[in-house]
């Protein structure tokens, strides 16, 4: 039953646009097509996947990303924090953070760190801004699989980290070059440990 409060702070699906009540993440039509979440391995480290990068979800994260549904970040942080706590599983974290843009600037949105806020909130963690994009590169969805991984080396630097246990956060995965990256960054400047979560990946991933 609606309540006056969902009427006057309108809050819709993420999927489909309906309106949904303030309690709700997805309308239940939408609720019963969301699958489980699975994990992708890079290199020898593990990336939590919320969702497929196809159909409704992939419309929903265009949609966050270029066309202003910002406040569906809420929501797919939801979804990634859950995946976290069921893929992740034995894995601990002192730190948050997320995949960088080149200029990053705390006033202009960042999809990756929006998120990777909203995941610091609900697990009770900090996020910090641990990577620093320190190169200009080409869209990576833009070039061949072979020019991915050349066109993101060196692309982030990071301050010492000794000890530190970080969840890395981005809105989808691909290749995987980007966030093989970043861990490779974050190692070398002394993480203990690095997993990382996104809301969507671009190739299959395993429900173990
Ligand atoms: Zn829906």
């Amino acid at each position: 039953m609606m309540r006056p409060g969902d009427i006057i702070f309108t809050k819709r699906c993420p999927f489909c646009g309906e309106v949904i009540r303030l309690s709700e993440l997805e309308c239940p039509s939408c609720r019963d097509k969301i699958p489980e979440s699975g994990v992708r391995k890079i290199g020898g480290y593990k990336c939590a996947c919320a969702f497929p990068y196809t159909g409704m979800f992939r419309e929903a994260v265009l949609n966050y990303k270029f066309y202003g549904k910002h406040s569906y970040g809420r929501a797919f942080a939801s979804y990634m924090t859950e995946a976290v706590k069921a893929r992740l599983d034995g894995c601990d974290f002192d730190v948050v953070t997320y995949v960088p843009v080149y200029g990053e600037k705390p006033y202009r949105f960042n999809h990756s760190r929006t998120l990777a806020k909203h995941i610091s909130r609900l697990l009770c963690l900090p996020c910090e801004p641990l990577l620093v994009k320190i190169k200009r590169t080409q869209k990576q969805h833009s070039l061949s699989v072979a020019d991915r991984r050349h066109n993101v080396r060196g692309a982030f630097s990071s301050p010492e980290l000794s000890g530190r246990r970080v969840l890395v956060v981005d809105d989808i995965i691909t290749t995987g070059y980007t966030l093989a990256e970043c861990i490779r960054t974050l190692k070398h400047s002394g993480a203990q440990s690095v997993c990382c979560v996104t809301l969507c990946s671009a190739k299959g991933f395993c429900k173990i």
